[in-house]
């Protein structure tokens, strides 16, 4: 009777299957990315004073004056950009930043390059717009991008390339080598590069992060997302910001003029605060979470199972193969939500076409007690697989 929907084949997204299944059965959740703390109260209260005596009617649609430009403060401050206020965008998430931008620059038949494992949201983003996925798959346990595989996926359909860092679900915090060869990749051949940034402050072991847009030649070709809900542990606001040059944000802030139109203005101004914040608050952060990975790594290692490097971003990933478990990741991880009470993503749900081992990945945004459970109950789910 009706027309095809669209997104019918669309898979419903492995963090919602996970979650629910970890709803039913009451299992902790180490699948979906958000930390199982409130929040800074200082901000929960700025939102809620701006709810209560603010203005609660359409915000500006490129989002309010004091939260552009508390964006751009805050990238030159802690990054060394030179962003002014007119070159930020407001948006509802970042996955609204990144469903914006790619409405705006994709027309039919154009390809997009997407790093794999790859944030789900890219692809049936990209296709709805028109475009074509151009899978560059990285190899673990290290998932080193090469200049060459790059260079193998570009065709003269190639439009973007998109680009993850740090990088979900690879825990991928990418070098200078790296970004110079994404970034080499985009000058010789023309191209506009979307940068996922929203993991930036998530960053462990004195790593910087080093943002695509000031590598050579970048500048006027990189539209960079990020996110208020991954700096300040807030991921239920989707408050996201998008920062490129007026040429390439106009028509990014023209698509999101009719996808959102503008986003809550009182996570606005409570966001605009937080960003003013010093840099210790954010290395604060940054070292209670780097504390939770490591007693994740360290206890599941004392029951014998073998952990990638985790260079950034809320996820430890086991190698269960290493980890002498023969499962799939997908049978793995259905098995320990339903027998042994800890949810998980399996890191094939990334890929276009198979992940070459079996990978699961691990929130650990957690308090200590929920991180040293879910270690026991993983400890009795290796002993039972293996044997
Ligand atoms: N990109 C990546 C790589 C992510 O990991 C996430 C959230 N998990 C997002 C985008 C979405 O961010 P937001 O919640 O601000 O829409």
């Amino acid at each position: 009777m009706f027309p095809h929907p669209v997104f019918a084949d669309a898979k419903t997204t492995i963090f919602e299957v996970m979650s629910g299944l970890a709803r039913q059965t009451g299992a902790i959740n180490l699948g979906q990315g958000f930390p199982e703390a409130p929040g800074p109260l200082e901000l929960r209260q700025a939102a809620a004073h701006a709810a209560v005596e603010g203005w609660n009617q359409y915000a500006p649609s490129r989002g309010l004056p004091e939260l552009r430009a508390a964006v751009a403060e805050h990238y030159n401050r802690l990054h060394l950009t030179d962003w002014t206020a007119e070159a930020v965008l407001v948006t509802s998430g970042a996955t609204e930043g990144l469903a914006s931008a790619l409405l705006a620059w994709i027309k039919a038949g154009d390809e997009v390059i997407v790093f794999e494992p790859a944030y789900d949201a890219y692809r049936p983003l990209i296709e709805r717009a028109g475009g074509v996925v151009k899978p560059v798959r990285l190899q673990p346990p290290h998932w080193r991008i090469e200049r060459a595989d790059i260079e193998a996926a570009i065709t003269p359909a190639t439009r973007m390339v998109l680009f993850n860092n740090p990088m979900n679900p690879a825990a991928r915090v990418f070098d200078a080598q790296e970004i110079a060869a994404v970034a080499g990749v985009c000058v010789d051949h023309d191209l506009i590069a979307l940068s996922d940034e929203v993991w930036e402050h998530v960053i462990f072991d004195g790593r910087p992060h080093l943002t695509l847009s000031q590598a050579e030649g970048m500048k006027d070709r990189t539209i960079k997302v990020g996110s208020a809900g991954k700096m300040f542990g807030l991921t239920g606001w989707k408050i996201g910001f998008v920062c490129a040059p007026l040429s390439l944000l106009d028509p990014v802030a023209r698509a999101h003029q009719f996808v959102t139109f503008a986003s809550a203005p009182l996570l606005q101004s409570a966001v605009a605060q937080g960003l003013a914040w010093g840099a210790e608050r954010f290395d604060e952060m940054r070292h209670d979470l780097a504390r939770s990975r490591d007693r994740l790594k360290a206890g599941l290692e004392g029951e014998g199972y073998v952990c990638l490097e985790a260079e950034g971003a809320y996820f430890l990933n086991i190698d269960l193969a290493a980890s002498g478990i023969e499962q799939g990741d997908v049978e793995f991880c259905h098995s320990i939500v339903n027998e042994y009470g800890v949810a998980a993503i399996p890191v094939s749900a990334f890929f276009s076409d198979g992940l070459p081992g079996p990978i699961v990945r691990l929130c650990f945004a957690k308090p200590d007690a929920v991180v040293d459970e879910a270690v026991q109950r993983l400890g009795r789910a290796r002993k039972a697989l293996m044997s």
